[in-house]
C-alpha cells in the first residue's frame, strides 16, 4: 500500500533522511519510531506530499507522491503533531469545512455522523473546539484525518500531551482502525508501538537501524537468558560452579541472604535455555533450588541499544563505561538482541540496494534496445 524507496532529504548541507527504504502492507499498523531529530516528520511530510523529497520516490497504492501529489493526497488522512484545528468553530463547522475542502463526495450527513461516531465525538458535535480537553481536540482532528475514508492514516505523535486515560484511549481508537485501514505512526514512545503496532521501523540519524515485526521484539524481549536464581548451599563454591558452567555467560552473587540461601542473577549465553540443565546440576551437587525468578529487559534498553549499534562502537563503549556493573551485564544481552535487529535490518537495505541495481540495469538494457 505505502512503499517508499530509496528516501532522500537534503536541508542545505545537513542530510535529514537518509536513503530509507521501506514498505507497508494493506491493513498493517506500521510504528516509526526514533528519537527526536531522527527524520520521522520529515519522512510523514515527504509521505503526505508536504515536503518534497531531494531524491527517491513514495507510492501509496501505486500512486507517485511527487507526480501525482493530489492522486496519492486523496488516499491519505494525516494527523500532523500539532492538529490543524480551527479554535473558533464548533466541531460541525470544522469537519463539514474540512469536508468542502477535501472535495468530498460521500453522503455528508451520513459520513460525518459515522466519523463522529468512530471518534466518540458525537456528545461535543456543537461545542466549540476552544473548550474542548485535549484529548477531545485530539478525536476532532482524528476525525478530520477520516473525512474522505482514506485507505492510509498517518499520525504524528498522537498521544504527546495526553493524560493516562487520553493516551488509552487514543491508542484503542488507532487499534480498532488498524483494522479496515493502512496506519503509519510516529511515536517516539516505546510502549505505544508496542500497544498499537503490528510492526516498528526505527529510525536514528535519518537511517533505518531495525524493521521488526512487533511479536519478534516482543519475543526477543521477554526471551528467557536471565534470572534470579535462589539456591542453598555454600556461598563461594555455588558462585564459583555458576560461574565455570557451560551454556553461562555471567553471574553473581545478590547480597540478600535468607538462611542458608543466597540469590544469584544469571545471564545464560545467546539461545540457550539452561534451566532444567541447572536445576539437575543443583540437585546432583545436593544444593537445593528454592526459586527461579525471569528477570525481563526493557524495550527502552533494547532501542538505545540499536540507536547506539547504528551510531558505531565508540559511542556504546562510552555509554557502557557510564554504566553500573549491574546495569553492565545486562547491556550482553541487549547487545545481542539489538544486534540481531540491525544486522536484520542491514541485510533488508543491502536487498533493496541488490534488487535496485538489478531493476537500473534491466532498465539499460531495455533503453539500449
Ligand atoms: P523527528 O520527527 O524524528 O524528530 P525531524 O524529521 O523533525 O525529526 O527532523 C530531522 C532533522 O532535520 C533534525 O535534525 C531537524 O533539526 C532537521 N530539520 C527538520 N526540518 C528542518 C528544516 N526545515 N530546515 C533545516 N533542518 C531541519
Amino acid at each position: 500500500m505505502i512503499k517508499i524507496e530509496h528516501l532522500v532529504k537534503n536541508y542545505g548541507s545537513f542530510c535529514a533522511v537518509d536513503d530509507i527504504s521501506f514498505s507497508v502492507e494493506s491493513g498493517e499498523i506500521v510504528g516509526l519510531l526514533g528519537p527526536n531529530g531522527a527524520g520521522k516528520s520529515t519522512t510523514m511530510n515527504i509521505l503526505t506530499g508536504y515536503l518534497s523529497s531531494t531524491s527517491g520516490k513514495a507510492s501509496i497504492a501505486g500512486i507517485d507522491i511527487l507526480a501525482d501529489p493530489l492522486g496519492a493526497k486523496k488516499l491519505i488522512g494525516y494527523l500532523p503533531e500539532q492538529p490543524p484545528l480551527y479554535l473558533d468553530m464548533t466541531v460541525k463547522e470544522y469537519l463539514n469545512f474540512n469536508y468542502e475542502l477535501k472535495g468530498c463526495t460521500l453522503d455528508r450527513e451520513q459520513h460525518l455522523a459515522e466519523v463522529c461516531e468512530v471518534v466518540k465525538i458525537k456528545d461535543v458535535y456543537n461545542r466549540v473546539i476552544r473548550n474542548l480537553s485535549k484529548g477531545y481536540r485530539q478525536r476532532v482532528g482524528i476525525a478530520q484525518a477520516l473525512i474522505g475514508n482514506p485507505k492510509v492514516i498517518i499520525f504524528d505523535e498522537p498521544t504527546v500531551g495526553l493524560d493516562p486515560k487520553q493516551i488509552i484511549e487514543i491508542r484503542n481508537l488507532i487499534r480498532n482502525l488498524g483494522r479496515d485501514h493502512t496506519v503509519i505512526l510516529s511515536t517516539h514512545i516505546l510502549q505505544e508501538v508496542q500497544a498499537v503496532c503490528d510492526r516498528i521501523v526505527i529510525i536514528n540519524k535519518g537511517k533505518i537501524v531495525a524493521d521488526e515485526k512487533t511479536e519478534n521484539i516482543s519475543r526477543a524481549v521477554e526471551n528467557n537468558r536471565r534470572f534470579n536464581v535462589k539456591i542453598c548451599g555454600p556461598q563461594r563454591e555455588v558462585l564459583a560452579m555458576l560461574k565455570s558452567k557451560p551454556g553461562i555467560a555471567y553471574a553473581e552473587v545478590l547480597a540478600e541472604r535468607d538462611g542458608d540461601a543466597y540469590t544469584y542473577t544469571i545471564e545464560s549465553e545467546y539461545g540457550m535455555d539452561i534451566r532444567k540443565n541447572l536445576f539437575f546440576t543443583l540437585a546432583e551437587k545436593g544444593w537445593a533450588m528454592i526459586g527461579m525468578e525471569a528477570l525481563g529487559m526493557s524495550l527502552e534498553d533494547i532501542f538505545i541499544t540499536v540507536v547506539d549499534k547504528s551510531e558505531g562502537a565508540d559511542k556504546k563503549d562510552r555509554r557502557d563505561a557510564r554504566r553500573s556493573s549491574a546495569r553492565k551485564t545486562r547491556s550482553n544481552l541487549e547487545s545481542d538482541v539489538a544486534g540481531d535487529l540491525y544486522r536484520n535490518a542491514e541485510a533488508r537495505r543491502r536487498a533493496a540496494e541488490q534488487e535496485a541495481l538489478e531493476r537500473n540495469a534491466d532498465k539499460t538494457e531495455d533503453d539500449e534496445d
